[in-house]
C-alpha cells in the first residue's frame, strides 16, 4: 500500500520519533505549523476520523491516553492543541489517521 504513514510503521520511511508502543508511534512533523508540531499515528491502517469503527476506535481513544505523557516529553507544559482533519474538506493530506499535537506557543482560534 502506498502509504507515507504505514512506511514510516514498517521503518521504510525514517522519522524523528518521540513515542512509540504495540498501537502508536508518534514522532516530529516534517513541515511544522507551530513551534511544536507532533504527528501521532495508530499502527493499523486506518483511513480517516470518517472511517472508524467501534473496534478501531479503540486505537483513538489509546492515542488520547498516551497525549498528556508526550505533550509533557516535549515541554508542552501550558497546554496544546489535538487536532484531526477528516477529508479532502478538512484538509486531510495523508489518508491514514492521524492527530495533530501543536504548542509551543499560544495558539490563535481555529478556521
Ligand atoms: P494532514 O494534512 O492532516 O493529512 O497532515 C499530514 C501531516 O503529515 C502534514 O502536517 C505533513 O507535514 C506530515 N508529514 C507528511 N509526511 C511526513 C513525514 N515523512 N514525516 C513527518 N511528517 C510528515
Ligand atoms: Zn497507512
Amino acid at each position: 500500500m502506498d502509504c507515507v504513514f504505514c512506511k514510516i510503521i514498517d521503518g521504510s520511511i525514517p522519522t524523528n520519533k518521540v513515542y512509540e508502543d504495540d498501537m502508536m508511534l508518534a514522532f516530529h512533523d516534517i513541515e511544522p505549523a507551530a513551534p511544536v508540531h507532533i504527528v501521532m499515528i495508530p499502527k493499523i491502517h486506518i483511513e480517516s476520523a470518517d472511517a472508524l469503527t467501534e473496534e478501531t476506535s479503540a486505537y483513538v481513544a489509546h492515542i488520547f491516553s498516551k497525549v498528556s505523557e508526550i505533550a509533557k516529553s516535549v515541554g508542552l507544559e501550558n497546554g496544546y492543541r489535538v487536532v484531526n482533519n477528516c477529508g479532502p474538506d478538512g484538509g486531510q493530506t495523508v489518508f491514514h489517521i492521524h492527530f495533530h499535537l501543536l504548542g509551543g506557543k499560544t495558539l490563535g482560534k481555529m478556521a
